[in-house]
C-alpha cells in the first residue's frame, strides 16, 4: 500500500515537473528573444547615433534647406553600407529628402513629431509608402545646430524582414513563434512563422478570432500596463501558450512588448504519455489508504503542531526559519541555486520609521518571496533584513528574470509603506553537489557581500568571487606604502614609431611592481585595486617624478630627448592640486611639460565638467595632453567635439579590426573625424606588419606595439636613443 502511495505521489511530481520544465522552456526562448531584439534595436539606433555625430561634425553650418540636402549622397553611402532601404533627412516644414531621391511630406509621422521635439525614435511596422511596398521600421534622431537648436531630422529605413528572421528562433521544433506589439496591441514586427491571425492589430485580432479570448487580452492590457511579465493562454484554432515581457530599449517612445507562444499541445505532448499509464487502479487503492491513515495522522497532529511551532518557525514572519529550511533542503540537490538576500539600509529604515514598522516591512518583504516559490522550492527568514532562497531554474537568465521580479517588487514597498528607498541584494550560489548546505550558505553570503560592494550591482554569482584574489589584493594594499619608500616600481618605457620613417620618436611609461624577492608585478594586477582605494594617486605622481628626474638625466648625458608619455588615471583626476604638485616638479628638475605629455582615457573626461577643465588647465600650462583607449568599448566619435585632444589613442581593440571591412569603415572614419579636427592619431597594440601599412594608408601618425617593441626596462631602452 505504501508502495502504491509513493507511486502515485511520484506521478504527480513527474507531470508538474515536466509541465513546469516546458513552461519555464518557453519562458527562456521568450527571454532569449526579448535579449535579441533588444540589442538588434539598440544597435540599429546607436548605429544611427554615430552616423549622426559624423555627419552634424563634417556638417558644422547646417542651417539652411541646401545645406541640409547636401548630406543626402553621404547618407547614400551609409545606407549602402549598412543595409538600409533608405536613409533621409527631414526639413523643419515636414519636407524629406531621401537617399533614394524622393520628396515628400513627412509632417504628419512619428519620426519628424518626436525628432523636432529633440528625441530619437522607433516606428512599429509600417507598410512602405514608397518604393517596394514592404515592411518597414523607421529610426529617427535630431539633428542640431551650433547652438544646439534642431534643425532637422535625420532617419534610417529599416527592413521589419531583418528582424523577422531575427525572431524566428529554432525552438520547439519550429512550431513557436513570436510578436513584438506595442501596448495598443499594434504588430512592430512578428517571426517568420508566426500565423496571420488577422488585421496588424494582434490584440483586437484575438478578440475577433474567438471571444474566450476577452479575458486574456484584458489581462495582457493590464500587464503591459504595469510593465510585468508572465503566461497566459489564448484560443485561436487551437489552444496556445504564451509568454509576454516587456522591451526595454531606449528612443522607444511607446512601449513595446515581446511575445511568444507555442500551441498547447506541443507543450503538453510532451507529458501526456506519462500521464496515460498508473491511474484508476491506484486511485481505488489510495482512497482506501487514506481513509485508514487520517484517523492515525489526526491523533498525532496536535502535538507535532506544537512541537514544529517551536523548532521550524520563525517568530517574526510566522514562516520557516533557517533549521526548518537545513532540514526540507535535498541532501543530494546539484543544480539548485543557493540564494541570500537583504535589503540596503535596513538600519536606516528602523532607525527613521520605528522598529515597528522596520517588522511591517519585514514580514511583507516575507510574503514577496514566499509568493514567487515554486514546487521543490524554500525559503526562509533569518534574522534582521536576512533572508535564504533555494530555487530551481532551468538557466541563469530564467533565474534572474525570477530575481528581477522579486527585486521589482521588494523596491515597491517602500512607496507602499512611505519610506526610504528599500533595495535588495542578492547573493547566489549555484550548487553542484559538492558543498553541503551551510558552505552554499557561505558561499552566496559571499557573493551578496561583492553585489554589496559594487554600486552598479543588484546580484552576483560566487563564480565571481575571486577568493584567492582577495587574499592578494589585502596584502598588495598592505604593502604600498613600504614599496613606495623601497623604490619598488620600477618605470619601462615603451617606444612609439614614426608610421612612416619608422624611426623612434617617443614612449609611454608604464609601470611594473618588483617585489622584495625579485618578482615582477605587472600593472592589471595592482592598478584597478589602486585605482578604487586611492593609491593610485600617490603612484602616478611616483612614476611622474621618476620620469622627469630620469628626462633631466638624459640631458645631462646629452641624449636625444624624446617625449614619454604618463598615464594619469581618472582617480587622481579629481584632486585639483595635482596640477600644482605636477608643475612643482617640472619645475624641481627643470623639465619643459612638451616632454611629459599626459594619457587620459574618455571616461575619466566625458561627463565631468570638473575633469574637463582641469585638463584644459593642464593644457594651458603646456603638457600636451592624449585621449587613451579610445575605441575600447562602445565609444562615441561625438567624444571627439566636446574636448580638444593632442593626439588620439587608438585602442588595440579597434586596431584589430583591420581585416574586417565594416570595422576598417570604422578606423578610417575616426582618423579621418579626428585629423579634421587638427588631433594626431598612435595607434596601440600594432602586432603585424599587415596593420602598419593599412594604418599607414589612413595617414596614422605614431605606432605603438608588441611589432615594434614590448614596453622595456630602462637599460635596454636606453640603447635605442
Ligand atoms: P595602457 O595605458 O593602454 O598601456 C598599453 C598597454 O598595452 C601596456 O600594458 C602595453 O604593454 C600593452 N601593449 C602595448 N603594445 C601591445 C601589443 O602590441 N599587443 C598587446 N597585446 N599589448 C600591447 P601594461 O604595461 O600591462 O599596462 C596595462 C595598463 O595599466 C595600461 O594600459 C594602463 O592603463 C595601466 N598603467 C600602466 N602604468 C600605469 C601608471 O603609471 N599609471 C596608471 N594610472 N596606469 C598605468
Ligand atoms: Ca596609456
Ligand atoms: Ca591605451
Amino acid at each position: 500500500m505504501i508502495c502504491a502511495l509513493a507511486l502515485y505521489g511520484q506521478h504527480k511530481g513527474i507531470y508538474r515537473e515536466v509541465q513546469a520544465q516546458t513552461l519555464a522552456t518557453l519562458q527562456d526562448v521568450a527571454l532569449q528573444n526579448k535579449k535579441g531584439a533588444e540589442k538588434e534595436l539598440s544597435n540599429t539606433q546607436k548605429l544611427l547615433a554615430d552616423i549622426t555625430a559624423v555627419i552634424q561634425l563634417r556638417h558644422p553650418n547646417m542651417e539652411t534647406e541646401t545645406e541640409l540636402r547636401n548630406i543626402i549622397p553621404e547618407l547614400q553611402r551609409f545606407a549602402s553600407t549598412y543595409g538600409f532601404k533608405r536613409m533621409g533627412v527631414i526639413l523643419p516644414n515636414g519636407i524629406t529628402y531621401t537617399t533614394d531621391n524622393y520628396v515628400y511630406d513627412l509632417s504628419q509621422e512619428e519620426a519628424y513629431l518626436y525628432g523636432m521635439q529633440g528625441l530619437p525614435n522607433i516606428t512599429e511596422s509600417l507598410r512602405d509608402e514608397i518604393g517596394v511596398a514592404d515592411w518597414i521600421n523607421v529610426f529617427s534622431r535630431p539633428l542640431y545646430n551650433h547652438s544646439s537648436e534642431v534643425i532637422g531630422v535625420i532617419y534610417a529605413v529599416y527592413h521589419t524582414k531583418s528582424f523577422k528572421e531575427l525572431l524566428t528562433v529554432d525552438a520547439f521544433e519550429g512550431e513557436g513563434y513570436s510578436y513584438i506589439i506595442n501596448t495598443d496591441g499594434q504588430v512592430v514586427s512578428d517571426s517568420l512563422n508566426a500565423p496571420m491571425y488577422g488585421t496588424t492589430n494582434l490584440l483586437d485580432s484575438l478578440v475577433a478570432l474567438d471571444n474566450r479570448n476577452t479575458q486574456t487580452v484584458s489581462e495582457l492590457t493590464a500587464a503591459m500596463d504595469s510593465r510585468s511579465s508572465s503566461y497566459a493562454t489564448f484560443e485561436a484554432s487551437e489552444t496556445q501558450y504564451l509568454y509576454y515581457t516587456p522591451l526595454e530599449v531606449e528612443s522607444l517612445n511607446t512601449s513595446w512588448y515581446m511575445l511568444t507562444m507555442v500551441p498547447a499541445k506541443v507543450l503538453d505532448s510532451r507529458v501526456a504519455p506519462i500521464l496515460q499509464h498508473q491511474n484508476k487502479f491506484l486511485l481505488i487503492i489510495m482512497t482506501a489508504i487514506i481513509i485508514a491513515f487520517v484517523y492515525i495522522i489526526w491523533s498525532y497532529r496536535k502535538d507535532a503542531r506544537i512541537l514544529h511551532t517551536l523548532a521550524y518557525e520563525d517568530p517574526l514572519t510566522h514562516g520557516d526559519n533557517y533549521a526548518y529550511f537545513l532540514e526540507k533542503l535535498p541532501q543530494t540537490e546539484s543544480n539548485g541555486y543557493m540564494v541570500a538576500l537583504d535589503l540596503s539600509e535596513f538600519k536606516l529604515i528602523n532607525s527613521i520609521c520605528g522598529l515597528a514598522k522596520g517588522d511591517l516591512i519585514l514580514r511583507a518583504v516575507w510574503d514577496i518571496i514566499r509568493k514567487h516559490l515554486e514546487k521543490d522550492e524554500l525559503a526562509a527568514h533569518l534574522t534582521a533584513d536576512q533572508y535564504i532562497m533555494y530555487l530551481q531554474a532551468v538557466s541563469k537568465d530564467v533565474l534572474l528574470a525570477r530575481l528581477r521580479m522579486i527585486c521589482v517588487e521588494i523596491s515597491g514597498l517602500a512607496e507602499q509603506y512611505n519610506t526610504v528607498q528599500i533595495s535588495p541584494y542578492f547573493g547566489i550560489y549555484q550548487s553542484t553537489g559538492t558543498t553541503n548546505a551551510e558552505e552554499s550558505y557561505t558561499r552566496a553570503l559571499q557573493a551578496k557581500k561583492l553585489a554589496k560592494d559594487n554600486a552598479q550591482k543588484k546580484w552576483a554569482f560566487y563564480e565571481e568571487v575571486d577568493v584567492a584574489s582577495i587574499t592578494e589584493k589585502k596584502q598588495l594594499e598592505d604593502h604600498f606604502e613600504d614599496a613606495i619608500a623601497h623604490h619598488e616600481f620600477e618605470v619601462w618605457y615603451q617606444p612609439k614609431y614614426d608610421a612612416h620613417s619608422r624611426t623612434i620618436v617617443g614612449a609611454e611609461a608604464l609601470v611594473r611592481w618588483r617585489t622584495g624577492d625579485g618578482t615582477l608585478i605587472p600593472p592589471y594586477r595592482f592598478i584597478p585595486l589602486f585605482e578604487r582605494n586611492g593609491m593610485i594617486v600617490t603612484l602616478d605622481e611616483y612614476v611622474f617624478t621618476t620620469v622627469c628626474k630620469q628626462i633631466k638625466e638624459w640631458e645631462m648625458q646629452h641624449k636625444k630627448l624624446l617625449p614619454v608619455s604618463i598615464n594619469v588615471s581618472r582617480a587622481s583626476l579629481y584632486y585639483e592640486f595635482i596640477l600644482e604638485r605636477y608643475t612643482e616638479i617640472l619645475a624641481q628638475y627643470d623639465v619643459n611639460p612638451s616632454l611629459v605629455p599626459l594619457e587620459v582615457t574618455e571616461s575619466a573626461t566625458i561627463n565631468n565638467q570638473q575633469i574637463q577643465e582641469l585638463v584644459e588647465r593642464f593644457r594651458e600650462a603646456g603638457f600636451p595632453i592624449y585621449l587613451d583607449d579610445f575605441g575600447n568599448g562602445y565609444s562615441s566619435l561625438a567624444t571627439l567635439n566636446m574636448m580638444h585632444f593632442d593626439t588620439i589613442k587608438l585602442d588595440k581593440s579597434l586596431v584589430d579590426y583591420i581585416g574586417d571591412a565594416n570595422g576598417e569603415k570604422l578606423l578610417h572614419y575616426t582618423i579621418k573625424l579626428a585629423k579634421s579636427l587638427g588631433m594626431k592619431i598612435t595607434a596601440e597594440g600594432v602586432e603585424t606588419e599587415n596593420q602598419v601599412q593599412f594604418l599607414q594608408t589612413l595617414h596614422c601618425d605614431e605606432i605603438q606595439g608588441y611589432f615594434f617593441s614590448k614596453p622595456l626596462p630602462l637599460a635596454e631602452f636606453e640603447q635605442l636613443i
